[in-house]
């Protein structure tokens, strides 16, 4: 059994590693490998990989449920999705005013037919499954989003590539599980980029270029979302895991430099091999594998 989690892949230059401790990302990524092992060794490899996902939508630190990122109207519009290696897949996208998106996009998976439902109506969908009303901005969000608006910084939209160095960091979560039976799942969750437009959605919830799962592997991304979904850098990765080994399938698809697009990628292939690789300066990462627990930041 094997399950690898994810707390955002970026450069310090955004400050946020200077103003929050590099143990408080590492407490976040011991709490939610905590709970994901739990249930991998109760349940299996889809609720583990739901049940960290969980834990970081919980902790304020990350970029996801409580603590998204606001986009320009000052809204927490988040993504987030699930996938199995046997192909379900559910996912919603700028989704507002709820506690886990992560558990919404498992809904669309098994109750419905559909794969994603978006903004106004995957909020109606959530409040008919059941899902409270529930206000995730953060303080430290709105903080940030008064310097990205009050400083002009908006000007740089939609180029939010130029805008990237300006992020305090990406903080998106990803989550990939193989329990006993050899069984994959991914789930990831975000509040995507700060000050992006309303309406914007990222690769976090697309099929293939955030997230994606089969017999071969499983794999979740995190950087610049446009960049992810040009490059379907999840269906790829996972793709080569059918004859590579993981750690190469994780690597090669990004690109060394940074500037052209910085990210991170994260992986279990079938044999159970675990890979993560991120052309960045921080990556904080827990790593569960067969009894043993590593809890690191990519640095
Ligand atoms: N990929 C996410 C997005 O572009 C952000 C991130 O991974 O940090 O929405």
């Amino acid at each position: 059994m094997q399950l690898i989690v994810h707390g955002g892949a970026w450069n310090d230059h955004g400050g946020s590693w200077r103003e929050v401790s590099g143990e408080s990302y590492q407490e976040g990524m011991r709490r939610a490998l905590d709970r994901g092992i739990a249930a991998l060794e109760r349940e299996n490899a889809l609720e583990a990989v739901i049940a960290s996902i969980e834990v970081l939508e919980d902790d304020p630190l990350f970029n996801c449920g409580s603590g998204s990122s606001l986009n320009l109207d000052g809204k927490a519009q988040m993504d987030a999705a699930v996938m199995t290696s046997e192909g379900m897949f559910g996912a919603v996208a700028a989704l507002e005013n709820v506690q886990h998106p992560i558990d919404v996009a498992r809904e669309v998976m098994t109750r419905t037919d559909h794969l994603l439902l978006v903004g106004e109506a995957a909020t109606r969908f959530a409040r008919s499954c059941g899902f409270p009303p529930y206000d995730p901005t953060t303080d430290s969000q709105r903080s940030l989003w008064r310097e990205i608006v009050g400083q002009g910084q908006a000007n740089l939209l939609p180029h939010l590539e130029n805008f990237r160095g300006l992020q305090r960091c990406s903080d998106t979560v990803g989550a990939v599980a193989r329990d006993r039976s050899g069984r994959l799942a991914v789930a990831c969750s975000t509040g995507g980029l700060a000050g992006k437009l309303p309406g914007r959605v990222g690769d976090t919830p697309i099929l293939g270029a955030g997230l994606f799962a089969s017999r071969w592997g499983g794999a979740a991304a995190t950087g610049h979302g446009e960049q992810i979904m040009r490059r379907l850098l999840a269906f790829r990765a996972v793709q080569m895991m059918r004859r590579e080994p993981v750690l190469k399938a994780v690597a090669t698809l990004l690109p060394e430099d940074p500037r052209t697009f910085a990210g991170g990628l994260i992986g279990i292939d079938w044999r159970g091999q675990i890979g993560y690789y991120a052309n960045t300066e921080r990556m904080p990462l827990g790593i569960y594998d067969r009894g043993k627990i590593l809890i690191r930041s990519l640095d």
